[in-house]
């Protein structure tokens, strides 16, 4: 059968995992990820991540009229070259605080994450959201969705509920920090490499110290992916309401 000859020999397979795990690492370095628990779950997204590509390249390639093995290793080299590109330069574009910084930061994303964000903006559209808030912060795109005080990462774009938007249209910089450290994770590890190492073995490890599957508790139990973004969200609700704790 042609689709045995799709999958990847096991040696390159290993060697793909192993450049995953390098890259998520070097992601999670890149992006000040305070947490050993929260590194090692960012290098098993790399490894997840650069699996799903040699896969996806493998099963791609023969309707392109390709040899699968080529395909893997072209599919590999774009991913691990996205996840370098994103990781070295987003963190530096977030921070820059300008609007062209900003829109080359939300590019790399969504080249990173093509389905979740596309997927998150028409999705926005269909549902009606515009001429209501939307806002580009830290190279990630904030849009309104419904009501409440939440907010989902889809890639570059963030579901954002009306009630994290001020007077003026903005979304608290303590905020945009979380949810575009979420964005550049994606962008890091890849939205196939991200999303399932999130809901399956951050979850799980969340679940397993009984704590919120999406979020952390002050005690530190959670999700890992969420560790650096929620100390950095509640080290400044202290700084700005004299040390109550968020
Ligand atoms: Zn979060």
């Amino acid at each position: 059968m042609a689709s045995a000859l799709a999958i990847p020999p096991s040696s390159l397979v290993v060697e793909a995992c192993a450049l995953g795990v390098l890259l998520g690492l070097f992601g999670a370095w890149r992006n000040r990820v305070r947490f050993v628990d929260e590194a090692l779950v960012w290098a098993a997204g790399g490894a997840f991540g650069a699996a799903v590509a040699l896969a996806a390249g493998a099963a791609l390639a023969p309707r392109l009229g390709a040899a699968p093995a080529a395909g893997s290793t072209l599919a590999l080299v774009l991913w691990g070259a996205g996840s370098l590109l994103a990781s070295s330069l987003t963190p530096a574009l977030d921070r820059a605080g300008r609007i062209a910084p900003s829109l080359g930061s939300f590019a790399l994303k969504w080249l990173q994450s093509p389905f979740f964000t596309s997927a998150g903006l028409l999705a926005a559209l269909l549902l009606s959201t515009w001429g209501r808030h939307a806002r580009l912060a830290r190279g990630t795109l904030f849009i309104e969705v419904g009501r409440g005080a939440a907010a989902l990462t889809l890639g570059a774009v963030i579901w954002t509920r009306g009630g994290l938007f001020d007077d003026r249209g903005r979304v608290p910089d303590v905020w945009v920090r979380h949810e575009a450290l979420h964005a550049r994770t994606v962008a890091a590890l890849g939205e196939w490499g991200f999303y399932p190492t999130y809901v399956i073995v951050g979850a799980a490890m969340a679940l397993a110290r009984r704590g919120p599957w999406n979020a952390v508790t002050t005690a530190g139990r959670g999700n890992p992916f969420e560790k650096t973004a929620y100390a950095e969200h509640r080290g400044w609700q202290r700084r700005r309401s004299s040390g109550t704790a968020g």
